[in-house]
């Protein structure tokens, strides 16, 4: 008798998401194949079997897929949406490059906004699985291990701002990472994340040493993705600096997947069409809407600064960036907006960045100059 063959199937990185991914997978016996972190490499394949205008993302995530079929994939599987940006071109050009290429695993989607009915379709139609409860726990899993993700990230970040050796705290946050990952049912991630938060508050910081808070927005793959943005948190955190990511998947996830009677709060999405109103009345494509509202919301909360990453042509991000200065009378919050591809240089850019951290320094000293003036009248 023959053995049940195991569907191998793989997915592109962007962030931790393979975190998620793979845990939703295993549940439901399926082999996730995740591809070799992005690098250097990653870009160049992408690049070679991309159109020349085409985003970074896509290069990435052609990379990533590239180098996954090497290992012998049934699947590989991506995300998509309809719609008004490129992200709706991706699927069926991969497909093409793949095709071409003549490779024979096959290309699955899912599609964005299809909600928690699209999740489900999309994992039986994958796993064949069609147990109700199989499915679900498969879903509450990977999205669990989403938000327990983006907070520990935020602690990370605190951390790093404050470590006292360089270094440390990714040390340890790499630790953590590979608890949350073990961890299979809702119980031991629930253990994985006290142990994950233990482990990172064993880096040595110094509580005392004054640090900025920055926000990070603009296109999603490129705020979450570290290979893509080419560290930008990491850079940040070596001058001191505390960063919040206004674009999470968790969020995300919220808006787009769990559904509305489990929701509580506003989400992201909501506050997006609330703050960017006076500055943007629709939904423009990509992220747009939510990095001019994230800029309104940072500055209500008095936040530092806000940095703004796009990849070259990203239209939504281009025409974001362009709303920023009309927003100047209300938002007298600094910004900082950085686009990237394959091309950007490492020096300009650390350069930009201790430009930007050095004037919100000087101006958070001023701020405190004056308050303490106020104080003593
Ligand atoms: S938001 Fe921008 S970068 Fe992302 S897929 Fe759309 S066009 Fe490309």
């Amino acid at each position: 008798m023959s053995e049940k063959k195991i569907i191998k199937v793989a997915f592109p990185h962007m962030g931790n998401v393979y975190i998620a991914w793979a845990a939703a997978l295993k549940k439901l016996g399926i082999e996730p194949l995740i591809p070799p972190m992005s690098a250097k490499k990653t870009l160049e394949l992408g690049t070679k079997y991309s159109p020349d205008s085409i985003c970074l993302p896509y290069k990435l995530i052609l990379g990533n897929f590239l180098q996954a079929i090497e290992k012998d994939v049934d699947y590989v599987a991506m995300i998509s949406s309809p719609g008004i940006c490129r992200l709706g071109e991706y699927g069926q050009s991969i497909k093409n490059v793949l095709k071409d290429l003549g490779y024979e695993s096959k290309y699955v989607e899912l599609q964005l906004y299809d909600g928690f009915k699209g999740m489900y379709k999309f994992l039986t139609e994958l796993s064949g699985v069609k147990n109700p409860f199989v499915l679900i726990e498969a879903i509450n899993m990977a999205v669990r291990k989403m938000f327990v993700l983006d907070r520990i990230e935020n602690l990370f970040s605190y951390t790093r701002a404050k470590e006292i050796n360089f270094g440390s705290a990714e040390t340890h946050y790499n630790k953590a990472l590979s608890y949350i990952m073990n961890a299979n049912t809702v119980r031991e991630l629930k253990k994985a994340e006290k142990a994950a938060v233990e482990e990172i508050k064993k880096t040595e910081i110094d509580k005392d040493r004054e640090i900025v808070k920055v926000d990070i927005t603009g296109e999603i793959f490129l705020v979450q993705d570290t290979f893509a943005n080419q560290n930008i948190e990491k850079e940040l955190g070596r001058m001191g600096v505390q960063t919040r990511r206004s674009l999470t998947v968790s969020g995300f996830i919220k808006d787009a997947i769990i559904p509305k009677c489990f929701k509580q709060g506003e989400t992201h999405l909501e506050r997006a069409f609330r703050m960017a109103k006076p500055y943007l009345m629709r939904d423009i494509g990509g992220d747009a809407l939510e990095s001019v509202s994230d800029v309104a919301y940072a500055n209500e909360r008095g936040v530092d600064g806000i940095i703004h990453i796009s990849p070259f042509t990203c239209m939504p991000e281009i025409m974001s960036q362009n709303i920023f200065p009309s927003m100047r009378e209300d938002c007298k919050i600094p910004i900082l907006t950085l686009i990237m591809d394959e091309q950007t240089g490492r020096a300009g850019y650390i350069t930009r960045l201790e430009a930007f951290v050095d004037l919100m320094k000087r101006r958070k000293f001023i701020q405190k100059k004056q308050e303490l003036a106020n104080n003593i009248k």
